[in-house]
């Protein structure tokens, strides 16, 4: 705990953390210490993990990086915060994040921009960009995400590390603070595969908390990661996707030298085609934020957090304080979700989008009904500039996303882990997609390629 609060002070100019626990994870540390000798400690004995500043800690600050929430502590820990707590790892602070889980930058977020430790003048991703710094940076063994649409998986391509989406209602969701709903799930960034393995073990199953987690047994992850592929595998990926001109070439370069070694092993792998590619991305940010402009309804100014002063009415109150609290890119999509759900437009944007996803969902089943699993790079671009994107090319920002809202869309589980470095050092992700609660054997095939 000593050595990572040094690193978190050497490197506070990252702006990795919102709030650092450094004498509670001492103590917490001692403590552990303490049932190590007595052997009674947990399976996480002196884990030091990260939090995202969406997943609550009882009695600490939560914010989701928001001004709205100012001052806010939660009275309750997350269920995944509480299983972490249960088995003796140490929570050594919260981390910042783009405000609300919105955005691919980690520059949307009240308490300022985060830096990416491997090239300090770009962007570490988002939306738990920060969450993928302090692993990649050493500040923390582990963090815990959120993962909407893939803010867990692109960060942990733009740091090198490996970033975990599980299935969606595979982890409770209980003191994770909503972004969109039926996409949400939290994830989990490491240094290496295992160590995710033995954290989803320890944080998914049912909850009486969430009525939407799944009940499903959970496997122990951590005791067949390491086993080696039993069989030949059937592995698909999108032609459109790998060979297309949009993405980087080096990227592309360093796809399908991993699909020809996976050959060279005698793995079938086979570019497919998927007709829906193209409704990726409008399918998730018409669904995303109709459900983030009736989840933020709750910041009202009156509940939580940030209250505007003297306002003339209540009324006004609510109005100054959303126009106070939130920042442009949160007052941005709940304006689009407030307009996809208006009566005149629902029918055109919101249901139809919900049709769509369905497509989706059951198209990518199926293939992964043939297949053993979807390849593909995680992000199309190593990370890019602080600064690169502002309003004039918002959209193109959006469309950096298209990787990533796939499993999203499909409620499906991914996995980012390195695929190596470009030229210029970048890091590059490569994404493994399975079916629905296949974590198991996508853990111990992504350990396999690593
Ligand atoms: N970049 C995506 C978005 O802005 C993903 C965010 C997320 O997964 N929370 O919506």
């Amino acid at each position: 705990v000593e050595n990572y609060l040094a690193r978190i002070e050497e490197k506070k100019h990252l702006n990795v953390w919102n709030e650092v626990y450094a004498d509670e994870a001492i103590a917490q540390a001692k403590k552990v210490d303490e049932k190590l000798k007595n052997g009674t400690a947990g399976r996480l004995a002196g884990m030091v993990v990260g939090l995202k500043d969406v997943i609550a800690f009882k009695d600490h600050g939560l914010q989701a990086s928001s001004k709205i929430l100012d001052k806010y502590i939660s009275p309750f820990s997350a269920t995944a915060t509480d299983r972490l707590l249960d088995e003796d790892a140490i929570i050594i602070g919260r981390q910042s994040c783009d405000e609300f889980a919105m955005g691919s930058s980690n520059e949307n977020s009240a308490f300022g921009v985060v830096k990416n430790n491997i090239d300090e003048t770009r962007v570490p991703g988002g939306s738990s960009g920060a969450s993928a710094v302090a692993v990649s940076d050493q500040h923390c063994l582990v963090s815990l995400g959120s993962d909407t649409g893939g803010s867990v998986r692109q960060p942990a391509a733009f740091t090198g590390t490996v970033g975990l989406k599980p299935t969606y209602s595979r982890i409770s969701r209980w003191g994770l603070i909503a972004y969109a709903s039926s996409f949400d799930t939290i994830g989990i960034i490491s240094h290496n595969v295992p160590d995710a393995a033995l954290v989803l073990e320890i944080i998914a199953g049912q909850d009486e908390q969430d009525a939407t987690v799944s009940q499903q047994p959970v496997p122990a992850y951590s005791t067949t990661v390491d086993d080696q592929p039993k069989e030949k595998l059937k592995i698909a990926y999108i032609k459109e996707t790998v060979e297309s001109e949009h993405l980087n070439q080096e990227i592309s370069q360093k796809t399908f030298d991993k699909i020809n070694a996976l050959k060279a092993e005698g793995h079938q792998v086979e570019g497919i085609e998927f007709p829906l590619l193209d409704y990726l991305l409008p399918t998730y940010y018409i669904l995303t934020t109709a459900e983030a402009s009736t989840n933020l309804e709750r910041f009202d100014g009156v509940r939580y957090g940030y209250r505007t002063d003297q306002p003339k009415d209540l009324e006004a109150l609510y109005k100054k304080s959303r126009s106070e609290g939130f920042g442009d890119e949160v007052k941005r999509r709940i304006m689009l979700g407030t307009f996809v759900l208006s009566a005149s437009y629902y029918d055109a944007y919101f249901s139809k989008a919900q049709k769509v996803r369905r497509l989706i969902k059951e198209t990518t089943e199926k293939i992964l009904s043939e297949y053993d699993f979807i390849l593909m790079p995680t992000t199309s671009t190593p990370s890019f500039k602080i600064g690169e994107y502002g309003e004039n090319n918002l959209l193109e920002l959006y469309l950096g996303d298209l990787y990533t809202v796939h499993a999203s869309l499909a409620g499906l589980p991914a996995i980012s882990i390195p695929n190596g470095e470009d030229k210029e050092g970048l890091t590059i992700g490569l994404q493994v997609m399975a079916n629905r609660f296949e974590e198991e054997k996508m853990l111990a095939f992504s350990n396999y390629l690593s």
